[in-house]
């Protein structure tokens, strides 16, 4: 029997459908991860069946909107979307660089950040954008409401029933200060080997007052390095800076895996790309003031 399938006018109808269906209700955005995942059940002869709740459309889950130096990021926003939303190109650079190297033009067309999110890929290349923000994730479900570091909650997962509403975090100092970096095996799939995403706040003589760093797809889920952040805070940089915190990440990778065959490849690339980056995001804040404290 295949799934039932609902668009609810409202998220408090999503809620209660989805708390009604019980542990067969899904919900479902832009169905990028979830059909690839249902016709893999169904080729292993486990036939789908439940309720799939589709909250693309919802209102509560649309846009993106900037309110007392807060922005706000619905859960429905495709790729797409954060690539072109002029909200999003002027505050977070990063996403839409980030959101520019997502996949296809017909993934990125309806593949949600909210998706991203749920979808719980150590490789989400959204989610480790938003976790450097320090992102915090708004989730609903029929008992009420909550909140979460996106970073936290791309580790724990979400609870049955629950559905992200959309993310609010501190709108960057020093917007242009950001990278984006993954290296990929092939572009038409896009799925990240590792990604890195870089948010530096510079004073006004290039010192580095904050750094947000998060690694994708080296750990079980993207998170932020502190470690590496801590080394940038207050220094002159140079480029024994760069590698040092360079370093610390890939240090941290080795800590999280262990040794593998495949860190032959990974620790020097790791190492070399995070450098890079974390230069270009310096060198793009300095070129580039935008709204420098
Ligand atoms: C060919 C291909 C290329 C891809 N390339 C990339 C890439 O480059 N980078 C990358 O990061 N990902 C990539 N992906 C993965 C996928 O496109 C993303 O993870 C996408 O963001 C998922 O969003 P979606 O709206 O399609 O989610 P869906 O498939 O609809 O849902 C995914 C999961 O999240 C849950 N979910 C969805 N929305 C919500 C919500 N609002 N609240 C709670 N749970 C929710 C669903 O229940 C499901 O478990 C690729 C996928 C494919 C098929």
């Amino acid at each position: 029997m295949s799934p039932e399938y609902l668009t609810p006018a409202s998220l408090p109808e999503a809620c209660a459908a989805l708390a009604q269906a019980g542990p067969t209700g899904r919900v479902m955005a832009g169905g990028t991860d979830l059909m690839v995942e249902l016709r893999a059940r169904r080729l292993a002869g486990l036939e789908p069946s439940g309720l799939l709740v589709d909250v693309a459309g919802l209102p509560e889950l649309q846009g993106a909107r900037l309110e007392n130096g807060e922005l706000w990021l619905g859960a429905a926003l495709t790729f797409s979307q954060c690539q072109d939303h002029p909200l999003i190109r002027e505050h977070l650079p990063l996403l839409a660089e980030a959101a520019r190297r997502v996949g296809s033009l017909q993934i990125r067309n309806v593949a949600t950040l909210g998706g991203n999110l749920g979808n719980r890929s150590a490789a989400a290349d959204g989610v480790t954008v938003l976790a450097a923000l320090g992102a915090v994730a708004r989730v609903a479900s029929a008992a009420g409401q909550r909140q979460a570091l996106v970073e936290h909650l791309a580790g724990q997962g979400l609870a049955p029933g629950e559905i992200i509403v959309g993310f609010a975090l501190p709108a960057p100092a020093s917007p242009t200060a950001a990278a984006f970096a993954k290296v990929i095996r092939r572009q038409a799939v896009g799925i990240a080997r590792f990604n890195l995403a870089a948010q530096l706040t510079l004073e006004g003589d290039g010192q580095i007052a904050a750094a947000g760093i998060a690694v994708g797809a080296v750990f079980p889920s993207p998170r932020r390095v502190p470690e590496a952040e801590a080394l940038l805070l207050g220094r002159r940089p140079s480029p024994e800076m760069w590698e040092q915190a360079a370093q610390a990440i890939s240090d941290d990778m080795l800590r999280a895996c262990g040794e593998r065959p495949s860190m032959v490849y990974k620790e020097p690339a790791l190492a070399r790309v995070a450098a890079s980056a974390l230069e270009l995001a310096w060198r793009r804040g300095l070129a580039n003031p935008g709204r420098r404290p």
